[in-house]
């Protein structure tokens, strides 16, 4: 394929490739800026090897950055800058890049010589240079480690070739219309959002760039400005929410599209949106699928409340008859983890399925429940329990702030739950358990219930829930 930001540049010449709100950027503009890019970046040294690190917020420069290292013909390998310096280290010594390329405003002072400032690379003196000719299918665009909700990140390699096949089956359900604008408030870092940067090359879309998510300002971009699409994920979605039972009026006419994914969401939050006639999709996907691979149209959004929808065109789809794993096939998956080679397919059956490490289940039309994963699944007395549907029963319990249940061995079923509470005073046990009892099968209802200060969550929001379990073991 050609390079997708030249072929923009000459396709759609003056069509704004991106918007942060202070600064719009056409197709042709954005091409000349990455040339001068790539020429700063070539003098300071860091297209020296084959991958170029990148630790950035949404800014329009962060975002130029990246582009500029694809458009030099380099691999990008995103830095989520929430990371400690030791994570960071560890992915920087797993991916060896040449430099790490570190927005100003996330500038540390314990960072060594392998990291560059942005202001850096800007004061180079260079002269433009051409940029890479093709975006070949099968090279390695980006390098994007997991989020570590189930244990050490991995480096997933995702090729041109995986981004194009999700840009194109995200299509093929959402349709494009001609000034589409999609809001990337979620880290580009993040394949959320660096998928929708990728969209925007390959569909011609304007990205309405946010540097960070505060409602209130999203709001009123979604109220006053021509925005039609929007990627959340679930906590995102509540704190909109909550502004729309304040303020009355409706988001901006053109508006079709909250796209909804990352993790599992409650009914109550799908009622409001309905409510407030907020059109969700629904999806499901990970980081080794490039973004979504499964997702509910509009069409079926009422009828299929709490489902993920169907798998997408290009997505197979089918459950593991043992355990119900959820198992796929899609062009958008990951040839490999960086430096692990067999990892990927160890994960993979014999016939090439790959295993999502979710439990889910299929209704009779074909719509697909995520349940949970299958590390956090709890087997009591040869029942299965997901935590998320005990965390969503105690989550309306006046006092609690924040829950994440998790499953301990248990002489007499095997395994029994139990629960990590967040509240600002102590809560009385018994009034906690008879409140699950009134609401929950008998063995969901959590044995114990510790209470903590905070949960222990990645970079991305997530609960990890192993570390709860590494914290009980070493309790005892
Ligand atoms: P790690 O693989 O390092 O443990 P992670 O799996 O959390 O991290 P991501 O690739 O960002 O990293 O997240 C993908 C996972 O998020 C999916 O495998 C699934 O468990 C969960 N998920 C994504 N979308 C949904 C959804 N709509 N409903 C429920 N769970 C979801
Ligand atoms: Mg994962």
């Amino acid at each position: 394929m050609d390079n997708w930001i030249t072929k923009q540049a000459a396709l759609l010449p003056d069509r704004v490739a991106v918007d942060d709100g202070t600064e719009r950027l056409t197709f042709s503009g954005l091409a000349e800026r990455l040339k001068k890019l790539v020429g700063q970046l070539n003098r300071s040294g860091a297209l020296a090897g084959r991958r170029v690190a990148i630790m950035t917020s949404n800014s329009l420069l962060g975002y130029q950055m990246a582009l500029a290292i694809l458009a030099s013909g380099r691999t990008i390998v995103w830095v989520n800058w929430r990371l400690s310096d030791d994570e960071i280290n560890q992915q920087l010594s797993d991916s060896r890049p040449s430099v790490c390329l570190v927005a100003d405003s996330l500038w540390r002072d314990s960072f060594g010589g392998k990291f560059i400032k942005f202001s850096q690379v800007c004061q180079q003196a260079a002269q433009p240079e051409e940029l890479t000719s093709q975006f070949q299918q099968e090279t390695v665009a980006s390098i994007m480690y997991t989020s570590g909700t189930t244990g050490a990140p991995k480096g997933v390699m995702q090729t041109f070739g995986n981004h194009f096949s999700s840009a194109v089956a995200s299509s093929l359900n959402l349709g494009i219309l001609p000034r589409d604008e999609w809001l990337c408030a979620v880290p580009i870092f993040h394949i959320s959002g660096f998928s929708i940067m990728m969209r925007g090359l390959i569909y011609g879309m304007t990205v309405r760039l946010v540097s960070r998510f505060d409602p209130q300002v999203i709001d009123t971009i979604l109220r006053k400005e021509p925005v039609t699409t929007m990627s959340v994920v679930p906590y995102m979605l509540k704190k909109l929410l909550d502004l729309r039972d304040q303020h009355a009026g409706g988001y901006n006419k053109r508006f079709r599209c909250m796209l909804l994914g990352g993790g599992p969401i409650d009914r109550q939050t799908l009622t409001r949106c309905q409510k407030y006639g907020i059109p969700v999709v629904q999806s499901y996907g990970m980081t080794e699928t490039c973004s979504q691979i499964v997702a509910l149209n509009n069409e079926d959004a009422d009828k299929k409340v709490g489902s993920v929808g169907k798998p997408l065109f290009l997505t197979q789809l089918k459950l593991a008859a043992d355990n119900h794993e959820i198992l796929i096939k899609t062009p958008a998956l990951t040839p490999g983890y960086l430096n692990r080679p067999g990892a990927l397919a160890k994960k993979k059956t014999a016939t090439g399925w790959y295993h999502t490490g979710d439990v889910g289940h299929l209704d009779a039309a074909g719509f697909l429940y995520v349940d949970g994963r299958i590390d956090d699944m709890i087997i009591s007395g040869g029942e299965n329990i997901f935590p998320d549907e005990i965390e969503a029963v105690y989550a309306t319990y006046p006092g609690i702030e924040d829950i994440a249940v998790i499953g301990v061995s248990d002489p007499e079923w095997g395994q029994s739950p139990v629960a990590f509470i967040v509240s600002s005073k102590p809560l009385s046990a018994s009034a906690l358990s008879d409140y699950g009892r009134q609401r929950l099968a008998h063995y969901k209802v959590p044995r114990r219930f510790y209470r903590l200060d905070r949960l222990p969550m990645n970079a991305g929001g997530k609960i990890q829930r192993f570390k709860l379990k590494e914290r009980l073991n070493e309790g005892r």
